[in-house]
Order: C-alpha cells, then structure tokens, then sequence
C-alpha cells in the first residue's frame, strides 16, 4: 500500500551524527528548570544562604561522579571522563567564591548560582566550537544545582520499561552517559552539532542520533518514530514495512562494506578495475579507504572553479602529484579541463555569446582556441608523473570525431605524455569509435554527458530527468558500439559517468564490455560487491534485456531479474 501522506510532513530532518537506524517511542527530556526571578533576595541569613549554595553544588558533584562510576561499569570511559570533568566544574572554587559574594550582596542562593554561572557560560560560547559546545556540560551543573535550591524535578533523562528513541533539546553528558544502549535506541536533539556531546558519546555508544533537528521536541510523548543516523532524518509513526525496510537496508550496507574487499571481479573472476572519481588531493582518502584500485576520472577544473586567472604551472604539477602518490601501484587518469556549459572557468570564457552552451565551445574544444593552458597543464603531467611509479593516463573531455583524438593524442606525445585517451560524451564520438580508437590508446565514457547528447535533454534541468537516465536503451546502444570498437582494437574502455556507481547498471555495463568502472568513493563497496555475485554471463545476459527493452524503466527492470544478487545485497 503506497504512503498517502505528505511524506513532508511525516519526517523531520538533522544533522546525521551517528549511523545506524532505530525505532521506537519518543521520550522527552523534561523541560528546562526555571530561572530563578532576576533579583530575587535571601531573608538575611546570608550564612545559611551560602551553606544551602554550596552544599546544593556539592551534591551535584557527588551525584555526577557516582554517573561517571556507573558509566565506567558499563565500559563507558569517555562518558565517565567527561562526568568526572563536570564534577570538578561543579567543586571549582572560584564557582564558590562568585556564588558566595553574591549572596553576601543579599542575593538568594539559587539566584546566585544562576548568575555566577552565566560568567562562566558567556566565556565558553564565545570560545570557539569546541568549548561552545560545552556550555551544554555547564548549563546542566546550573540546572541540577537551582532544582536543588528550588526543590524542583531534576533535569534529565525520564524512565522507561520499553526501548525508546530519546528526544530533547540538547543532552547534557550526565544524561547520556549513564543511559542503557539496549533502553535507548536513538537519540534526536534539537541544539547540538558533530562535536556536541551528544554526538560525540552517542557515536561511542554506537546508538544512531541526529541533532540540530528543528520541531522534533513538539514530537508527542510516546510517538512512534524511525531514526535514521546517516541520513539525518526522523520519520514519525512510520510503518512496520518502514521500519523493516530501513533496517534491511542498514545491514545489507554494513555486511557489504566488510564483505567486500579486494580488486573488482565478477563472480566467475573476470577482473574489473573499480577506480575513482576525484576532484582533487582532498578526495583521495575516500577513495583509498573504500579500496580504490586507482583514479578513472580526476577532474581537474575542479581545483580551478574560482579562479580568475589560470593557476601556475607549479600548483598544478602539485595537485596532479598528490593524487599519483597515493596510487604509487595503481593508474590515475587525468582529464584535462573541461571548461565551459555547466562547468564555466572564469580564466577560459568563450569566445563569445553561447546560445547553447551544452553543444557549444566546452572541453577539448575550448582547449584548442587557448593552446597555451593546454600545453601548460599537459607539462605540468608529465613532470608530475615523472617522479612517480603510478601509471598516468590523460584524456580529453567533449570529443567528437577522429580528428580531434589525433590533435590531442599528438598534443600529448609533444608533452611526454605516453598514454592519450579520449572521454566518450558526444554520440558521434560513440558511433565512430572505431575511427577514435586508431588514434589514442583508451576510452572511458562519460555517461552523464552521453546521455544529456544522446537524448537532446540538458542536464541541469530537473524536469527532464526521465530524459537524463543512462539505463534509456538508446544510451546503452551508444556504450555497447564504442565498447565493441575499443575491444576490436584491443583498446580500453571505462566509464567513468555516474552510471558506473549503480551497482546494477555496472553489471549490465561489464556485460556491454565496458573494461573498467570509475565512481564516487562511497559507491566503490557497493558495486564491488554487485560484480561478485554475478558471473560475467549473468551480465552480458542483463546487458542483452536491457538493451531489447523500449524504455529506460523496463531496461532497469529486465536487467534486475538476471541479477538476483541485487536482491541478496538489499540493493
Ligand atoms: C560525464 O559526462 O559522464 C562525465 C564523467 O563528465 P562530467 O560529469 O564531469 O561532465
Ligand atoms: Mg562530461
């Protein structure tokens, strides 16, 4: 049964702190501990007054130190540490020494503590985030203390005989720290960021949260709510199909990302190097902590989108050799820039008004008219990759026919640069691959732009994006004859679009004869795993329903039932 509701307004949306996804009824902190009236006055016992003060802090101290000794007793050492530090907060003697004065002014106790704290405060959030985000610690010594004075309910964390989702305004260490991870299955805050206690402890305790979530403390009392840690969202009174689909796809995901390691293969052995996608130095930790063989796609105007005038020659051979350093066994591919259309740099313009800018002067095409930046970058390469064992290739963006492979393949020799290659994006270039592949050395095709060219649907429209999709049979065609071209000739051929991230399409992609994939980082476990399950048969038999099916929905679908390990992997 489809969901009939707004789904807008049945989920909030956070900060996604601590993955994981959990479900159950929503229990709220109890709300704030009044402030003592401004200038409320003690009866003239100012002696007394400041015994109560002291002996109210005292008894927070001591409270919080027997949390930080039950934290320690269900292993929780960070949640004791920071308890422990609070404690001392609450013994700081110049904490004393301020409450004391005020009272001797004639101020009442709990007023004094409020007030003697607010210093306190004042200097912590105007300190930087870190310590920003202790004022929460401190807020909570405060609130403790005066509900002492006043003999109201403690702050903090209500009881429960069934696992709850926790939600609250912020959570101050004392109340997370001692809580159960089998009671608590989630916690959702409405203040709060990545270094907030919160986070911090509710990561350690691997129980999924979500801060800074607008609304969710109007959240009912006892609501049924599904925390989802990624994603950052809260989906209230969710189905048990919900639910269940939520948590599926939450261990199908962890048993991939530790399942699948070591280079790309389908089931049957047939190798598949899993590259890549990066934009600069900056990506590559990603992709080496997701097992990337290499870079399929390095795209270098990236590192230059704000730049008003070209960047030297020094900072580019600086940032290509970052990115060749860390795959010192692997190949990293180079795409020269590809300015223009949707990716504009302000040190290549045009050569004047572009109707079109999509079917106008962008990639290689605009590198021509500036020989001098192509040359440039194409120098910087080769002494980047002069020093390094990684094996550099360079490719060209936007090219359409023969001719322009020769001048860049020629353009590259010029440089040293021994392995030129070409992106597949135009769909002329697709079907006259043959006549490319005499002139370079690889492919990769670039599906996002082969398919805006294929299907005549600009790319950075949202309301053609049923247009915009590589399973379209039209666009496999257009793969499966430059595939068939570069095999012919013994060449290469990647993809490196974002069609080589879905791990279904990447099957029916190798079964089209494509040679290697090249991803975002986060899409590499995911795919590895989808070759794994399927033999190479399996693919080239999905690859064949999807390319007899009439439209892109049915090619997706035909392709899935010869796939069954998708199913298997809750992808
Ligand atoms: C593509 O077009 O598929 C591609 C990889 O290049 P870009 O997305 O940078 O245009
Ligand atoms: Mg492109």
């Amino acid at each position: 049964m489809p969901d009939q509701e707004a789904p807008a307004a049945r989920m909030l949306r956070g900060a996604g702190v601590s993955p994981g996804v959990g479900a159950g009824p929503v229990r709220v902190v109890a709300g704030a501990v009044p402030e003592p009236p401004a200038g409320a006055r003690h009866g003239g016992d100012a002696e007394a007054e400041r015994a109560a003060a002291l002996a109210a802090l005292e008894a927070v101290a001591a409270d919080l130190e027997a949390r930080a000794a039950r934290a320690a007793d269900v292993g929780n050492t960070d949640g004791r540490d920071v308890l422990n530090a609070q404690a001392l907060m609450a013994r700081d003697p110049g904490l004393a020494d301020a409450v004391a004065a005020k009272i001797g002014d004639g101020t009442a106790a709990a007023r004094a503590v409020f007030e003697a704290f607010g210093t306190y405060r004042e200097l912590l959030a105007g300190a930087g985030e870190y310590l920003a985000a202790r004022v929460a610690d401190l807020d909570d010594i405060r609130d403790r203390a005066v509900a002492r004075l006043l003999g109201v309910p403690m702050p903090g964390v209500p009881e429960s005989d069934e696992p709850f989702v926790l939600v609250a305004r912020d959570l101050a260490p004392a109340d997370t720290a001692v809580l159960d991870p089998a009671m608590v299955v989630a916690f959702v805050t409405l203040e709060g960021g990545p270094t907030s206690h919160t986070a911090i402890l509710a990561r350690t305790m691997g129980v999924p949260a979500v801060v800074a979530c607008p609304g969710c403390t109007e959240i009912a009392e006892g609501t049924r709510v599904l925390v989802d840690g990624a994603a950052g969202t809260v989906r209230i009174d969710p189905s048990d199909e919900q639910v269940r689909a939520a948590r599926d796809a939450v261990a199908a995901r962890a048993a991939i990302l530790e399942s699948a390691t070591g280079p790309g293969a389908t089931k049957d052995g047939h190798a598949v190097p899993l590259l890549a996608n990066v934009g600069g130095p900056q990506d590559v930790a990603a992709a080496v902590a997701n097992g990337a063989e290499g870079v399929g796609l390095y795209r270098t105007e990236f590192l230059f989108l704000d730049r008003a005038a070209p960047p030297s020659a020094a900072e580019q051979e600086d940032a290509y050799r970052k990115v060749l350093e860390a795959f010192p066994k692997g190949k990293v591919v180079v795409r020269t820039l590809d300015a223009g259309a949707d990716k504009p740099l302000a040190f290549l313009p045009p050569p004047g008004e572009e109707p079109n800018p999509a079917l106008g002067e962008r990639g290689l095409r605009m590198l021509r008219g500036h020989p001098d930046v192509l040359a440039e970058q194409l120098g910087a390469l080769a002494r980047a990759a002069a020093g390094s064992t990684a094996r550099l290739e360079v490719m060209a963006p936007m090219v359409t026919d023969a001719e322009e492979a020769a001048f860049f393949a020629q353009a590259c020799r010029d440089a040293g640069i021994d392995h030129p290659g070409v992106m597949i994006e135009v769909p002329a270039a697709a079907l006259r691959a043959r006549d490319l592949a005499a002139e370079v050395e690889f492919f990769s095709i670039g599906t996002n732009d082969l398919t805006q060219y294929a299907c005549a649907a600009d790319r950075q429209l949202g309301g053609l994006a049923h247009l915009q999709d590589p399973w379209q049979p039209a666009v496999l065609d257009l793969v499966a004859v430059a595939a068939q071209a570069a095999a012919d000739a013994g060449r290469p051929c990647g993809v490196c679009g974002e069609a080589g991230g879905d791990p279904a399409l990447a099957c029916v992609l190798v079964g089209l004869g494509v040679t290697s994939l090249s991803m975002g980082a986060p899409s590499l476990p995911l795919v590895r795993a989808a070759l794994a399950r399927h033999t190479l048969d399996q693919c080239r038999r999905a690859a064949d329903a999807a390319r007899r099916a009439r439209t892109a929905q049915l090619a997706r679908e035909s392709a899935r039932a010869l796939l069954p390990g998708l199913a298997e992997l809750g992808l």
